[in-house]
Formats: C-alpha cells, structure tokens, sequence
C-alpha cells in the first residue's frame, strides 16, 4: 500500500481524522495506479463551492461530528444548545463555539425558538439538509443507479441507465461520469462520489479485485479514474458494505427498526445479505461496517458448503452463491431460501450477530420464501443449540435503491462520526 493513501483502519475519503478534502488530493497524487493528473478537488480551500463543501470536509473533528450527528436525528424540529451539550458531555461553552462556526457555514440554521422553564425562550438549531450533497452510484452486472443525496441521506433526484460491468472500463468509467455530471449539473456543495459495486475490491486503494464473472476488471484504480474524471473524492466500496452502512446510519428513505440511534437506524450488529446477480454480505459490528484488515471482509457467497457441489464462477465447487443461483434457476426457491439459511446461521455461529436482513434482487421476487426459508434454519439451529431467542430475519429497508444510497453515505456518514468500524 503506497504511503498516505489508508486512514488507519477506516479506509474512507483519506487519512484519518483530520484527513478530510486535501488529504485525499494527495492521497491520489501518491497513489501508483493514478489515472491522469491529480484533480482539482472541487470544494477545496480556494475551490470553487462556497460555503459548505469546503468546510464539510474539513470539519472532521469529533466533536462536530457528534453535534452534526445530533441536528441530523432531531429532524426539522431542531434542538436547542442546552440538550446539545446534555447529550455530548460538552459543555456549553464548546457546544456554542461548534454550532456557531456551523452556523457560519451554513449547515445548522435556526428552527425556532423553545420555552423553557423558568429563563428566556432557548433558541432551537436544525441541520441544513441542502447544504452538501453526495451522489450514491450503483454499479450492477448489468445496469447503473445514481442517486443524489442531501446531508440527512435523503435522494433528492435520480438516474439509471443500462449499462452493466460487462461493457469494460472504459464504458462503464465513461457512462458513469455522465450520469453524474447529468445528476449534479446545476449543484454546487457536491462532496464526492461514493460508488458501490460488487467485490472483491480493495476499498482502501479504490482498486477492483477479480469480479466473479468480470476478471478482466482486476487490477482496476477505479477510484481514481473517476476521481480523474469528475474532479471530486470517490470512495469506493463494495455493493453489500455499501447498503449495509446505508442501514446502520438510516439515511433518507430507509425504514428501519430495531434498537434505532437515531430515525430509521439500525443498531447494533447485524448481517446485510445481498442475492441478486451475485451473493455477499456487509457486516456490521457494534455499529461499524466491518471490512476487515485487508478490506476484504464478507465474501459470504464464496464459502464451500458442500465440497463435491456444482462448479462456482470462482473457481470452488460448491459455494453457497453457486447453489443458490442454481436452485432458483431451476425454479427452487425454497431450496435456495434453505441454503442462503444454512449461510446464514453459519454466519449467526461466528460472529453472534442480533440480525438478518435480506436484500437484492432475487430476493426482492421472493421475498416472503426467503424470509421464511432462512428464518425457519435459524430456528432449528437455535432449538438444537438450546438458544433462548433465535435471531430475527428480515428484508432490508431501501428496497432497490439502498446500495445507491449507502453509497452516498460513504461520503455523508463520516461527517456525523457514523458507521466506520
Ligand atoms: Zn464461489
């Protein structure tokens, strides 16, 4: 790995906490497989967007963060100082010198004003939803979603287009930089781009790993070369972490459940399974998306059950993507639903997780086969195991948007202190 280019174990926009806009700019220029010149990073100090993407970026201290963190849960109706420094442990002095260098930056504005007991009227702050932007895009086997996302995680305007992983680089870096010029025209506090496709990917380097079914991607600084183009970070990701950090920070549409942080969050621990095209998993431990050291974590589908199994597009016999494809080719669902199970529960064994949610196009046609089916394996293992609860499985919020939308939120998230493991 070329020096500057990983934030600790963060992976992300750049290096670390203070990382932010420039540190990335240099993380490209240091980096072997930069396609083109370094680009002018939009936003940057002395860039061109006033007002929020410049200080966005730059903002990452942990204290703003948990504050921004904050007006971003309480919604519109805002929240006053006092309760500010309540739920950080700041106090108020700091919580007032945050929210005013927010205010000068256009994020927070005033929601109005509160009574309270006793004293004057407190005033309430909100966050500014409009003031930064990220564009979610969704690169698919065979087709591409771009969302455009304001700071709550909220799609403010969408596009889609038939182009698929198999037209190669060239096509697919070219369609995609269209559709996001297309997305963004006109939108001046756009903070990058977060791209979700599916793995295995270096998601520290940007850099494409063999796709299952496209290796000639491999080796591919995807990241830069759209970075190159756009002029703006990217930070690339897998499909599966993508949605599964769209779940764990509850951005916009999603509509979660659970033990909430914050609306629509997902807490806790939990497996984000993806069947669609392909068959992975984005895990999330004690609130963080976990990648791994390698960032290679979750390739759930290419772990062999069955040792004498039908020959896998990766080279294995018998992987749980393979057996699963396979049976709901032949019309089996029930039987696919009761292999993704035995994945599942495998999964639920190791890592002693609170949740299964289910996502991805083949699943979205059965859903209720597949929530029965893996539901009713679980069940089975917990009675064997004498385990008091059996670990809930449901279909994941965000429907076939929400790997486009956790991809923004590879952007958004940071800022509010959410979602790196
Ligand atoms: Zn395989």
């Amino acid at each position: 790995m070329t020096g500057g280019i990983s934030g600790g174990g963060s992976g992300g926009i750049s290096g670390g906490a203070s990382g932010g806009i420039s540190g990335s700019a240099a993380a490209a220029r240091g980096s072997a497989g930069a396609v083109g010149g370094t680009p002018a990073v939009r936003g940057t100090a002395g860039g061109v967007a006033p007002g929020a993407g410049v200080n966005l970026l730059a903002l990452r201290s942990h204290n703003a963060a948990l504050v921004l963190d904050l007006l971003r849960t309480a919604g519109p109706s805002g929240i006053s100082r006092l309760e500010l420094a309540e739920r950080t442990g700041l106090t108020p002095q700091a919580v007032s010198k945050i929210t005013a260098r927010l205010r000068a930056d256009g994020l927070a504005a005033e929601a109005g004003r509160r009574a309270s007991t006793g004293g004057k009227p407190r005033t309430v702050l909100r966050l500014v939803p409009e003031a930064g932007h990220a564009v979610g895009l969704h690169l698919d086997r065979d087709e591409l979603t771009a969302v455009l996302c304001d700071l709550t995680g909220a799609v403010v305007a969408e596009r889609s287009a038939r182009l698929g992983l198999g037209a190669g680089a060239e096509a697919v870096v070219e369609g995609a930089v269209g559709e996001v010029e297309s997305l963004t025209a006109g939108v001046a506090s756009v903070l990058g781009v977060g791209v979700a496709l599916p793995g295995p990917l270096d998601h520290a380097r940007g850099v494409l790993h063999r796709v299952t079914g496209f290796p000639e991607w491999d080796g591919f600084p995807l990241r830069d070369a759209l970075a190159g183009r756009l002029g703006v970070p990217v930070v690339v990701d897998k499909d599966t972490n993508a949605a599964a950090l769209g779940v764990a920070v509850g951005g916009g549409g999603s509509a979660g459940s659970a033990s909430a942080g914050s609306a629509g969050a997902v807490g806790g621990s939990f497996a984000y399974l993806h069947l669609g095209t392909g068959l992975g998993a984005g895990l999330v431990i004690g609130g963080g998306v976990h990648r791994g050291a390698r960032t290679g974590a979750g390739e759930f589908g290419h772990q062999v059950i069955q040792l004498d199994g039908p020959v896998c597009g990766c080279g294995n016999r018998g992987c749980i993507e393979v057996l699963c494809l396979d049976a709901v080719g032949r019309g089996a669902v029930e039987e696919a639903a009761r292999v993704l199970g035995a994945g599942a529960a495998n999964l639920v064994g190791l890592l002693d997780i609170d949740l299964v949610l289910l996502g991805g196009r083949t699943v979205a046609a059965h859903q209720e086969a597949f929530v029965r089916g893996v539901g009713a394996v679980l069940e089975e293992r917990a009675l064997r195991e004498g385990v008091a609860s059996v670990v809930p499985v449901r279909v994941a919020p965000g429907g076939a948007r929400g790997v486009a939308e956790g991809a923004a939120q590879l952007l958004l998230a940071p800022l509010f202190g959410r979602g790196e493991g």
